[in-house]
């Protein structure tokens, strides 16, 4: 689509030039930024210029992936004994209704700064404890991906930041886990997805995403009972309704699989 507000594409070439004047955001792959008007925009500040390594493997086992990598770029990153619960990209990166345009120029951070419920690299991040590395020309930040995403289309990321990227843990990484999602419809936008993590100290995370405004983490020291993990998605009160799916339909689905990962992981 023509964004017709738009007076200016710049392309920084180093961190000096990520500067945002107001109306400026950050261009990555453009796959939600030219799908639709967006009014306020006068400038776009491209990211893909800046040359960031796709990924990395770090010294501590860790991976970081740098938010412009591609959803291509992240299925193609090679499994390794000590990282199984890589085997999560493929099922969060097909969780998106993504055609193979989308799939070769969406990134993980546009995918994450968007913050859709249905954003199925948040749901790759929260269940695996990413921190996210936000920068500005001259500052920079971490905050878990838990956090960061605060609601339908709002984050914690401030005007003049960028995500620069991704760091997931070695010991999340090392984790065994179990997936579920559920859509309206075979090729539809997910309705919710859940994932479970059992680490090498038993303890186990459960991430839903999708079905809730914003990620919701729980976590257990250990395999929770069925009353456990039922009293703990009591207390989520962020059930999403939108043409995708109703709010009790999608507590139901998402109920009925943390017991199915919980029996999973047991
Ligand atoms: C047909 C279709 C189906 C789609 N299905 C889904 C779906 O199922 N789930 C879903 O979540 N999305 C969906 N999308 C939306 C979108 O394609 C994806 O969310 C995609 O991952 C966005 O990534 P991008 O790199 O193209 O982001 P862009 O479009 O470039 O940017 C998206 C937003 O993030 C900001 N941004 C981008 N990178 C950064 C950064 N590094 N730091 C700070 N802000 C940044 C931009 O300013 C913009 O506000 C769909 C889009 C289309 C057209």
């Amino acid at each position: 689509m023509d964004l017709i507000s738009v007076r200016a594409v710049r392309v920084p070439r180093s961190r000096g030039e990520l500067t945002f004047a107001p109306g400026a955001v950050p261009l990555a792959g453009g796959t939600w930024l030219y799908s639709e008007r967006q009014d306020d925009v006068t400038e776009l500040v491209d990211l893909t210029g800046l040359g960031w390594e796709p990924w990395t493997a770090d010294p501590d086992g860790g991976l970081t992936v740098s938010a412009t990598c591609t959803l291509a770029e992240l299925v193609r990153i090679p499994a390794r004994p000590e990282w199984p619960a890589l085997s999560l990209i493929p099922l969060c990166v097909n969780s998106l209704l993504a055609s193979f345009k989308i799939w070769n120029t969406a990134t993980i951070g546009g995918n994450i700064a968007l913050a859709l419920p249905a954003g199925g690299l948040t749901s790759l991040a929260t269940a695996l404890d990413a921190v996210a590395e936000l920068w500005t020309v001259d500052s920079e930040r971490r905050i878990p991906v838990a956090d960061l995403v605060l609601g339908v289309r709002r984050t914690a990321i401030e005007h003049g930041e960028v995500l620069r990227a991704l760091h997931f843990p070695a010991a999340a990484l090392a984790g065994r886990a179990a997936f579920r999602r559920i859509a309206l419809s075979p090729l539809g936008r997910a309705g919710t997805v859940v994932i479970g993590r059992r680490d090498a100290d038993d303890a186990v995370t459960l991430s839903l995403t999708g079905g809730t405004e914003r990620p919701e983490v729980l976590r257990f020291a250990g395999i929770p009972t069925v009353a456990q993990l039922a009293a703990a998605i009591d207390g989520i009160d962020t059930w999403y309704d939108d043409a995708h799916g109703s709010p009790d339909w999608r507590e139901a689905m998402s109920r009925r699989f943390a017991e199915e990962i919980r029996r999973e992981l047991s």
